[in-house]
């Protein structure tokens, strides 16, 4: 299907769609930070693939907003920015491979400079989004006050140089909100892998690695003090803390970072 016809079925269908999952779902156990909608529960979420070679088949429960789309991931990070972070502050906030959720949210925020960025910005929905190869980021050293940059990182070889790139673009005491998928403490990583071997060991071929919560040692290592959140450190009605599935686990953290 081209491109130009999956947005406009997009576009058209989806105002009805939503609405009538939002009445369906309507209730008062669950709230997404994201669009502020309340629900009896959220939509499921499941997934078939290979971690260090072994099968997962999760079921997640309650893990997908069912007005904005907002997964665990997004509502966690939202969550956590809406803690931090004043945005009808003046400020400048550079988005790299821009959620629709947030896209939306950002883009209506009279204060804000919003710079979506994408290495290839034709291929999703925002063909208006700065294209921008996040290892040599096209913006002056110290120029934005924060940025967002989630489940982008695990699909780049070069992650460390990315990172001291993200430090170089944020103003000093500037924030980056980093997430990217974890798999237990320990980063596992095999530059030796083909696609096979990376669909194999780390659940899908566009991924480099499987990163732990070590991560938090490049991170600090690129310039940053870093904060590691999870699901607990926001307000419970955002999530189904009950849930126990492979993707909860290797969705449950966010860094905050700020610039040294
Ligand atoms: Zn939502």
């Amino acid at each position: 299907m081209s491109m130009s016809l999956k947005r406009w079925l997009f576009r058209t269908f989806r105002p009805a769609i939503v609405a009538a999952r939002t009445l369906w779902y309507a209730g008062r156990r669950y709230a997404c930070p994201v669009c502020g909608g309340r629900f009896r529960r959220m939509r499921a979420f499941t997934g078939v693939y290979r971690l260090r070679g072994d099968l997962v088949d999760h079921f997640t429960p309650n893990a997908i907003c069912p007005r904005c789309g907002a997964g665990l991931r997004q509502r966690l990070l939202f969550a956590v920015l809406a803690q931090r972070v004043d945005f009808t502050r003046p400020q400048s906030l550079l988005h790299f491979a821009p959620e629709e959720t947030f896209f939306e949210f950002f883009s209506r925020q009279p204060a804000l400079v919003y710079i979506p960025a994408d290495l290839e910005p034709l291929r999703f929905l925002y063909p208006a989004a700065l294209q921008a190869d996040i290892r040599a980021v096209p913006l002056r050293t110290n120029s934005v006050d924060g940025l967002v940059c989630s489940h982008v990182l695990e699909h780049i070889v070069e992650d460390e140089q990315a990172l001291a790139e993200l430090c170089r673009v944020l103003k000093p005491g500037g924030y980056a909100a980093i997430a990217v998928p974890i798999y237990g403490a320990t980063t596992y990583e095999d530059r030796t892998l083909d696609a096979a071997g990376r669909e194999r060991m780390y659940g899908i071929d566009l991924h480099v690695r499987l990163n732990g919560l070590d991560m938090r040692h490049k991170l600090e290592r690129a310039g940053f003090a870093v904060e590691t959140l999870t699901l607990t450190d926001v307000p419970a009605q955002y999530f189904d803390l009950t849930a126990r599935s492979a993707h909860v686990d290797s969705d449950r953290y966010v860094f905050f970072c700020t610039k040294r």
